[in-house]
């Protein structure tokens, strides 16, 4: 084994940390420090710092086990990926190739969510197949597309962020989510910028801002359709760059006129001096910025509420700007990269719509399928679990634990026990896996090759940098013998590099098109941002076709030994998107116009109070790997309800008490968390753990028309103090 560092990148969140693994001479592996990657220059937060732990045999699953007399008893992958394929088959000679369902994960490769989206269309014909990052960016996603013609999180990268004159940060806890990214924001500050802070608590990132705005749970689209009021109300609209570079601003002026600072004031609970203040601190420089994250994207209306603050770019001349514009701060690990090869209901690789004709035919071409045998668009993550055990029969699961992360996760868990067969591919015994009625131990970060895609959509290489430990699989190659199984021999190779030049064909000409990137330039330039076309060979120069096309290296001799002819000029990547036009047919930015209205589930009499939900610095989404790490589950044990000491006085309760938190939906029980740092009218319950303190047992599916984001920030509860014997 060799004893060098391996550069690579941390297996958490979106920002995707640089880091070096060095295996140790008495085994294990050591995580440290990588100064060069530009993004954290060395800094990780401790669940990056401990990251080593997650590969110790001890905290994972090293084999398949199926269900026998009630129990999970070990088996051998040959029977294994029997049984799998065996109740597949017959789930859909029974029922159709609809009652077969995929579920995949924004922590996945960029090569695993393209081969998972590629199984479920190719090998079991089916069109329900969704992930969980329709759970964390969709709003977002769905917005950006609309207005831009294109997503991709941030359309700039981090580094524009210090340069910047203001920056609006609307529901992002980046100092618990991604804390080497607060170091941006620092700088922003340091260069004298601004900060402003939108969130219902007072946070340790909201402790930064110059100004920190706190409305009320699932009030941000009135926030700024009332800030795009006082814009136009107080003349600081940029009206040549509507004029040149946007359509439907009557529309959105008009929406938003509706929104008297009063009335929002009234509806948000944030003062009408305080949003002067904020217009005054937005409009004044000469660049600015609005990031987005859960906060205004997890709403049954979240699509329209990212859209306002859209809006508010647009109408001041930010969007496609230097050093201005609008992004979102993706959250899992490969939230970018996931949502764009092909595991999403209603896509295809390339980010390309299933119900595009076009896009079918192309994607259909790499694949070598007719283009009418690809089914269509599928339900969306939620729905898809809520079919579970009606329409849908069977379920193959990778790399995503719902029994701790969708919303109301107890009618869940009973939808995931009612399927004929559960199937699970995941490092750990995650909650859901110990449903399942097969497991399948799968190989992880360290322990493969593979590429990821950043927040600021940003391809990187995840190196392998140990061996994975005996009996553990990749997940390409549980779809490789799954497909055999099903009697698709071709089509689903086992090497990542071999997925990833089939991926870069698939996505070529695509919106996300990654055809001109490859494994080498990965390794050699540490990232490259998509769009990234591959270089078209000049006529005549004898390529030899698409092939040729990929293969195009620009200082490569010719086959003789003589010298090549011209290279077209490799792409250098794009940093920077919309500077010149939009991504929409006629290169305009398009406004939303949108109207306040209600979360799906107000306070009444029975539920007076709201919740909602986020994450502590020192897990990671349900938890089912960092409950594993000792030092991480000893900073953030358990979960807990924050609560306002107005609010615990009336309760009698002081700290640690037991809560109850009660919904239409359940109840969850956890020790209170006394803190004047949020609003009397709401309480907060971190979401990482199962059991009697899951705040997702609270959470209130109702789903945005658009993007079929569940309402996971807010929804109405009551709370008890729980008296125990
Ligand atoms: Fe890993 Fe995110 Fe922490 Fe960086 S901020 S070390 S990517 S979890």
């Amino acid at each position: 084994m060799e004893t060098a560092s391996t550069p690579t990148h941390c297996p958490y969140c979106a920002l995707q940390c640089g880091m070096n693994i060095t295996p140790l001479p008495r085994g294990g592996v050591e995580v440290s420090e990588r100064p060069d990657f530009p993004v954290n220059r060395g800094a990780l937060c401790g669940k990056g710092r401990t990251a080593a732990q997650v590969l110790s045999p001890a905290a994972r699953l090293t084999t398949p086990l199926v269900r026998s007399g009630g129990r999970l008893v070990e088996a051998g992958w040959e029977e294994a990926l029997d049984r799998i394929a065996g109740a597949l088959s017959s789930v859909r000679a029974h029922s159709g190739p609809d009652a077969l369902g995929v579920f995949g994960g924004g922590g996945l490769t960029n090569e695993k969510a393209y081969a998972l989206g590629k199984f479920a269309r190719v090998a079991l014909g089916t069109s329900q197949i969704d992930y969980n990052g329709r759970f964390c960016m969709s709003s977002a996603a769905a917005a950006g597309t609309r207005a831009f013609g294109l997503d991709r999180g941030l359309p700039f990268p981090l580094e524009d962020i210090p340069r910047t004159g203001c920056v609006i940060l609307v529901g992002s806890n980046l100092a618990e989510t991604m804390p080497p990214s607060l170091r941006f924001f620092t700088e922003l500050r340091e260069n004298g910028g601004t900060l402003i802070v939108v969130d219902p608590r007072r946070t340790r990132t909201a402790d930064q801002a110059d100004l920190h705005l706190a409305p009320r749970p699932g009030t941000d689209l009135a926030l700024a359709l009332g800030l795009l009021h006082l814009v136009i109300a107080e003349g600081r609209t940029d009206e040549e760059y509507i004029r040149e570079r946007t359509t439907g601003w009557e529309e959105a002026r008009a929406a938003a006129m509706a929104h008297w600072p009063e009335y929002v004031e009234r509806i948000t609970g944030v003062s009408v001096p305080l949003l002067r203040q904020a217009v005054r601190m937005f409009c004044e420089p000469e660049s600015a910025m609005v990031l987005t994250a859960r906060g205004p994207e997890q709403q049954s209306k979240g699509t329209d509420t990212v859209g306002a603050w859209i809006d508010l770019c647009l109408a001041t001349g930010r969007a496609g700007r230097p050093l201005s514009g609008y992004g979102c701060l993706t959250g899992q690990g490969n939230g970018q990269g996931g949502r764009e090869h092909g595991q999403k209901a209603d896509q295809l690789p390339g980010y390309r719509k299933l119900d595009d004709p076009a896009a079918r035919r192309h994607v259909a071409g790499v694949w070598g399928v007719d283009p009418d045998s690809l089914p269509g668009p599928g339900r969306s993550a939620y729905e898809l679990l809520d079919a579970l055990g009606t329409d849908i029969r069977a379920l193959l699961l990778m790399g995503s634990n719902p029994v701790v992360s969708a919303p109301r996760a107890a009618h869940v868990e009973e939808r995931l026990r009612s399927l004929d067969f559960l199937a699970v591919a995941d490092v750990v015994l995650s909650e859901t896996a110990e449903l399942a009625d097969v497991v399948l131990p799968v190989t992880q970060w360290a322990e493969e090759t593979g590429t990821t895609t950043s927040l600021e959509g940003r391809v990187l290489l995840r190196r392998q940098a140990v061996a994975p430990p005996p009996g553990v699989r990749s997940d390409l190659y549980v779809l490789h013998e799954l497909a055999a199984r099903l009697g698709v021999e071709k089509g689903f190779p086992t090497d990542p590099e071999a997925v990833f030049a089939e991926l870069r064909r698939a996505s070529a000409g695509g919106p996300a098109d990654y055809s001109g990137i490859t494994y080498r330039r990965l390794a050699e330039e540490d990232g490259v941002f998509w769009p990234c076309p591959a270089p078209v060979p000049a006529e005549g120069d004898g390529g030899d076709g698409e092939d040729a096309l990929f293969d195009v290296e620009p200082d490569a001799p010719d086959r003789d030994g003589g010298a090549a002819p011209a290279a077209p000029a490799v792409h250098p990547g794009t940093p920077r998107l919309f500077l010149d036009r939009f991504a929409t047919p006629d290169g305009r930015a398009r406004f939303a116009a949108a109207t306040h209205r209600a979360t799906a589930e107000e306070p009444d009499a029975e539920y007076p109070l709201l919740l909602t939900t986020g994450r502590v610095v020192s897990q990671y989404q349900s938890g089912a790997q960092t409950r594993r790490v000792a030092e991480l589950n000893a900073a953030a044990p358990g979960p807990f309800v924050e609560l306002h000491p107005r609010l615990a006085a009336r309760l009698g309760a002081a700290e640690g008490d037991p809560l109850a938190v009660v919904s239409r939906r359940g109840r969850a029980v956890a020790p209170a968390r006394i803190t004047d740092s949020i609003r009397p009218d709401t309480v907060f319950m971190p979401f990482h753990w199962p059991g009697e303190g899951r705040a997702n047992t609270l959470t209130n599916p109702a789903l945005d028309p658009v993007s079929r984001m569940p309402e996971f920030k807010s929804c109405a509860v009551r709370v008890e103090k729980v008296r125990r014997p």
